[in-house]
């Protein structure tokens, strides 16, 4: 943990008036880390119409600060519905607003709401200060389809990068379909969650994606390989093409850490590749 003591509330000191805040920047190892991949709704909200999820903002600040993590990318999926996008997209908004050193805002868009969507997201980059996309394919169209396109080119005009989820049980958004969508567009930067999750050929991702320099990978919902999951992929892609992300507070970020942390206790993860992981990547994907 680093202190770092700025300018803010007045002071008098050998008759000038001084300002100090004290600014707490948490880091893990020295590093400033970023989770790639977070949920946050309002309290109450149930999964699948029955499942309680408890995703509020303040929980997952908790966990952040147990955690060490400086900074998350809220990823939402959004919904099919018009008004329900723009709620989510306003709500994310929202809790950026509250807490804009913790949390960076993607919006949630769905393409198949076509001009509605194209709308909706010139408003949450240039109203509500989001700074990407979340592209859920399972809401009913496969991410390489025309429908997608004219989302993929305004997210490179407006020069922001897309995360998929990706799944390789899935019609819609397996890692080959993503691959497809990349090699269509290389000027788009494009976030693959999850490296396909399946337990059995996650590891297949980075072979898949490697002649793509666009795709990037991001760890949440990868299954319980460390080496896989960090080691094999940053050496087949290099270090600037992994993201660490959790899908806290769906999945557990603690756990998420502990799969880096054991990368490299056990499996020869470097100090250097970790860093890239678990921050400078997404930085620069930010530009923050
Ligand atoms: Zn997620």
């Amino acid at each position: 943990m680093l202190i770092l003591i700025i300018m803010s509330a007045p002071k008098i000191l050998y008759g000038y008036v001084i300002y100090t805040i004290v600014v707490v920047i948490k880091m893990i190892d020295g590093i400033i880390a970023i989770d790639a991949h977070v949920h946050v709704h309002p309290l109450g909200r149930k999964r699948y119409g029955k499942f309680p999820v408890l995703t509020p903002p303040e929980m997952l600040l908790e966990e952040m600060d147990r955690n060490g993590f400086d900074k998350a990318v809220i990823v939402n999926a959004g919904s099919v519905v018009p008004e329900l996008m723009r709620e989510n997209n306003d709500y994310v908004s929202e809790v950026v607003k509250k807490w804009p050193n913790r949390f960076i805002g993607f919006a949630g868009i769905c393409p198949l709401l076509g001009s509605v969507a194209i709308e909706e997201l010139e408003r949450a980059v240039n109203v509500l200060g989001l700074k990407g996309i979340k592209l859920y394919p399972p809401h009913g169209y496969p991410i390489d389809s025309p429908i997608v396109f004219p989302i993929v080119e305004k997210a490179i005009s407006l020069n922001i990068p897309i995360v998929i989820h990706s799944d390789f049980q899935s019609l819609f958004c397996n890692p080959y379909q993503i691959a497809r969508l990349a090699s269509l567009y290389p000027e788009a930067t494009l976030i693959m969650a999850h490296m396909g999750m399946h337990p059995d050929l996650f590891l297949l991702t980075p072979e898949i994606v490697k002649p793509y320099n666009n795709i990037v990978l991001d760890t949440s919902g990868t299954p319980e390989c460390p080496e896989i999951t960090f080691v094999y992929s940053i050496r087949e892609l290099g270090v600037d093409r992994i993201v660490f992300g959790s899908d806290a507070l769906y999945f557990d970020q603690a756990l998420a850490l502990k799969k880096l942390e054991r990368a490299k206790e056990r499996w020869g993860l470097t100090e250097e590749e970790k860093r890239h992981i678990l921050g400078e990547n997404m930085a620069r994907i930010l530009r923050i």
